[in-house]
């Protein structure tokens, strides 16, 4: 059965049926809600149901926990409608328009065992501008692609990203390690839709696990110096001491920013390790417990302390309608979840 579909701020109209994700319905009809994954991952097609009500195929699809879900939100890559819907959301602006480029590589250095910083240099007008917290995917000649979010602030040609080396990978444990200056790489950016949002004038809190620091670095970056910057707690979990490739780094961040505090969270940490032990979203439960309720969360990194922060936050006070994440999939798991989903 079709149902009607509105946008509240937009108001684009548009039929779906009640057996298709509304996103496929939308996009044969040219509206533009923002999505990525497609496989109910990334989270990037959230809106909020403010009339009617959408059911998904099996359970809740992984981007979306069952609060937000209570609280009245949906990823219209994975949800059906039961009824004529209308939905909310931000227009996306997602700066500059994705271009396919062959970028220059610059430098290739590890910055610890496992993690690799990789500079490139884009063919692009002085001009281009990326938006903190996006990312692009590489091209492969198998003409596949693998995913990588910008570690530094737009500025000019040059980028950087932190590569995590994944034992047997194709692009990581491959490609990247015969990379070396003066190779061309196939790539497409800007991409994706995890930014700040300043307009929710509230204290931030991050959390990363691994690499899931880059997107993270790239937006501190771009608040430096803001004289609008909200405080910022920045927690970042790793499994030892040497796997905090940053460390030293961030620990002289707090001289651009307001307010800022580093919380490094080691999960197998020797024994002379002095500072906090576990996981990251505990630590946040710890150390802000009666103030959850009044900050935005920015999450990247692993799905599963993704899923798991969102649920436990929440159960502790956080604020559903707060929280921006970007899971780090495998590409295979996201092909794998929209051939399922
Ligand atoms: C939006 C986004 C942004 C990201 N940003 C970053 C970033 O900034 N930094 C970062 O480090 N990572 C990032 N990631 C994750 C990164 O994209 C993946 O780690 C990357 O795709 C791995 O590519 P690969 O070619 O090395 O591994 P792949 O070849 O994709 O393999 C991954 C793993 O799966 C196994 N595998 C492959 N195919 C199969 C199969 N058919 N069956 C069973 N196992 C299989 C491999 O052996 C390996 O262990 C991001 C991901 C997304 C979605």
């Amino acid at each position: 059965m079709a149902h009607r579909i509105t946008w509240l701020e937009t108001g684009h109209s548009f039929q779906a049926d009640g057996e298709e994700a509304v996103l496929s319905a939308a996009r044969r009809s040219d509206v533009p809600f923002a999505y990525d994954c497609r496989s109910g991952g990334c989270g990037t097609c959230r809106v909020r149901i403010v009339e009617g009500s959408v059911r998904y195929d099996d359970e809740l699809p992984m981007g979306l926990s069952e609060e937000e879900a209570a609280a009245g939100q949906a990823l219209l890559c994975q949800a059906r409608a039961c009824s004529d819907l209308v939905v909310s959301a931000d227009p996306p602006d997602l700066g500059a328009p994705p271009q396919r480029l062959l970028a220059l590589v610059q430098s290739v250095e590890p910055l610890c065992g496992d993690v690799t910083r990789l500079c490139l240099e884009l063919p692009v007008e002085p001009d281009f501008r990326f938006r903190p917290g996006q990312y692009m995917n590489v091209h492969l000649p198998d003409g596949g692609h693998r995913s990588f979010s910008m570690a530094s602030c737009p500025d000019g040609a040059n980028v950087d990203f932190h590569i995590r080396r994944i034992p047997g990978g194709r692009f990581t444990d491959g490609d990247l390690t015969q990379l070396q200056a003066g190779d061309a790489l196939e790539v497409e950016l800007p991409l994706g839709s995890f930014c700040l949002h300043p307009q929710d004038y509230r204290p931030i809190v991050m959390l990363a696990t691994g690499t899931g620091l880059a997107p993270l670095k790239s937006m501190l970056d771009s608040l430096k110096g803001d004289e609008d910057c909200p405080p910022i707690h920045l927690y970042w979990g790793a499994r030892t001491e040497a796997d905090l490739y940053l460390d030293a780094e961030i620990r002289s961040w707090g001289a651009g920013l307001y307010e800022f505090h580093y919380v490094p969270v080691l999960s197998r940490a020797g024994a002379d390790w002095q500072g906090r032990r576990g996981h990251v979203q505990q630590a946040v439960i710890e150390d802000l417990a009666d103030q959850l309720g009044d900050c935005a969360f920015y999450l990247c990194g692993s799905p599963a302390m993704i899923a798991d922060a969102k649920t436990t936050l929440v159960e502790h006070g956080a604020d559903a309608a707060f929280f921006y994440s970007d899971s780090f999939l495998f590409q295979r798991e996201i092909v794998d979840l929209v051939t399922t989903g």
